[in-house]
């Protein structure tokens, strides 16, 4: 077979060679170690968790090394893009704080275009450049064409669905498909000319030259060191539309555009033995790779399941919704990726995640597992941090959006309502309430709207409680300190045969009606309408006197 007269009759066009094509691409400029990685999402559909994960290992590694983090959209799959999923995924992904350095952007226009000069990064843009290396593999007796007449090409769209499963019996089909394979790879000139006469449509297939006997030793960054057999498998580079497979075109790309660590989910681990031959047919050094494992989640039963699509937790839009707050899921990404995070952080209580010296060693190869009540302390713990007044633009922005007759409430008195965040925030124990922004209404709404009010608890008469708010009204003065204003209510304790000294309640609660402690909590409820609320005192300071005296005046009346 003359290879390089098959490669002119397959891609007459194609008149560049891959050096002219390398020419446009040099070796990108970076300090030593620097990392070169990319998030290459299809575009079929939102953000998923498990993709914001690796996405946040290429963002790290790229960012702490010196070196660029890029946006290649792998949209070959025409059939399953999604209209709009590019934009969505690129909004998504700034609202957690991922920046690309270059690649695919949102221009002014709102629609996606170029930044950087290792593009395009669309691959569906990028047909010309495949198919010049497309060309050399052929020319190389590397690939060959695999012909389909209209008439097979009718046939194949009519079979039934039903009737291809079943023909998949593993034995017959292997044996049967392994044939046709090397039936086909005995193509003649004459043959490839005949069919292209006749506008025969061709799909481009590899010649794959392994033995999966032979076993290629391979060291992934996270599964340590494997051996992969060798790939036997004539696998398809570019489908009959000209368009490339995954395969193809990822080894393409990742080539020309510099990247040094692909960090892809484990599912792409059983193409691995495909990718190690590709490189080495194209000539190309391979980049280091890493293998994600799928993140789990317990199911009702306490077992792990892959966390998918449609669980909760899984759309990456659903947590502005819920309202977490981004950096509360990028600092729970953090826990989840490295085993020392936590520790660290807690040396470095101030320290921007960014600081975190990421380790690829430090990452579990087993696959993380995905957990609300995780996500929630960790949220807590970042919000109880945030100063009162990072709180309240926050939570005011998300409540405009999702909640906003409250949202206005909120951004009426900005100072007023950073007053109320500021209650138990700045100390060495700073309250933990709020673990998304739509928990700030349950902890704070009270402020706006007294209307919902918990019921005492059934053991206290109303005469008693009555004769406590009374007493505490009768003596009220705003200008009193923390402690002259608890001395007060303890005197309406003692008034009103309650103990007002928790050591002598507990000595002998029979000799007293009540604690003082009970006491606080006619009033909380009162002036909270809650059984649990942040510090009285405080909330009086706030809410101010006339409020504080129409509210508890207001639950003397109904009493
Ligand atoms: N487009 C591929 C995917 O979405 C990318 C895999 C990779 O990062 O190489 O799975």
């Amino acid at each position: 077979m003359d290879h390089a007269r098959l490669a002119d009759l397959l891609f007459p066009n194609v008149t560049r060679t891959p050096e002219d094509i390398e020419a446009l691409y040099p070796p990108r400029q970076l300090p030593e170690g620097a990392k070169v990685t990319r998030f290459a999402p299809s575009p079929t559909g939102f953000v998923h968790f498990g993709g914001l994960f690796p996405t946040t290992i290429g963002e790290r590694l790229a960012h702490q090394s010196g070196g660029v983090f890029y946006l290649r959209i792998e949209d070959t799959d025409a059939k399953r893009e999604v209209e709009g999923a590019a934009e969505g995924l690129i909004r998504t992904l700034e609202h957690y704080g991922i920046h690309f350095d270059e690649g695919a952007v949102i221009g002014e226009d709102g629609k996606i275009c170029d930044r950087g000069i290792y593009g395009p990064y669309r691959q569906s843009q990028r047909g010309p450049i495949y198919h010049v290396y497309a060309k050399q593999l052929v020319a190389l007796g590397k690939a060959y064409p695999v012909f389909t007449t209209k008439e097979e090409l009718e046939a194949m769209n009519a079979v039934d669905k039903k009737a291809e499963i079943k023909a998949k019996d593993w034995h017959e089909d292997q044996t049967a498909q392994r044939e046709a394979m090397l039936r086909a790879r005995e193509i003649t000139i004459e043959e490839v000319e005949k069919n292209l006469a006749e506008g025969n449509p061709f799909v481009l297939r590899i010649l794959a030259d392994g033995d999966p006997e032979k076993k290629v030793p391979f060291t992934d960054l996270i599964k340590g060191k494997l051996e992969i057999p060798e790939n036997d498998e004539d696998f398809v580079l570019l489908k009959s539309d000209g368009i490339p497979t995954y395969h193809f075109a990822h080894a393409v790309d990742d080539h020309l555009m510099g990247t040094t660590h692909v960090i892809r989910g484990e599912e792409w681990l059983p193409s691995l033995a495909k990718h190690i031959m590709l490189f080495r047919y194209l000539g190309f050094r391979m980049p280091k790779y890493m293998h994600i494992a799928q993140i789990m989640r317990l199911d009702e039963n306490g077992n792990k399941k892959k966390l998918s699509k449609r669980d909760m937790g899984a759309n990456m839009d659903d947590y502005s919704r819920m309202g977490y707050a981004p950096a509360c899921v990028c600092e729970y990404i953090m826990t989840l990726l490295n085993s020392n995070y936590e520790e660290w952080h807690m040396q470095n209580p101030d320290k921007p995640y960014t600081d975190f010296p990421f380790n690829i060693k430090k990452m579990s190869n087993s696959g993380c597992l995905f957990d609300f009540d995780k996500l929630n302390d960790v949220s807590k713990n970042v919000i109880s941090r945030m100063s009162a007044e990072e709180v309240t633009a926050l939570v005011t922005a998300w409540a405009k959006e999702y909640d906003p007759a409250f949202g206005e409430q909120l951004a009426k008195d900005p100072a007023f309502t950073t007053a109320i965040f500021a209650i138990g925030r700045g100390g060495k124990k700073p309250r933990k309430d709020l673990a998304t922004w739509a928990d700030a209404k349950p902890y704070m709404g009270f402020f706006f709207d007294p209307a919902q009010t918990d019921a005492y608890p059934e053991q206290f008469s109303s005469e008693d409680i009555k004769a406590a708010l009374v007493g505490f009204l009768g003596g009220y003065d705003p200008a009193d300190e923390m402690n002259a204003w608890f001395d007060k209510i303890k005197a309406v304790a003692r008034e009103i045969g309650y103990a007002d000294d928790m050591k002598a309640y507990k000595a002998d609660p029979s000799a007293f009606r009540g604690s003082i402690a009970d006491v606080s909590m006619f009033l909380r409820v009162a002036v909270t309408g809650k059984l649990n609320a942040p510090d009285l005192y405080t909330v009086m300071q706030i809410l101010g006197k006339d409020e504080t005296v129409r509210r508890v005046q207001s639950m003397i009346d109904r009493l």
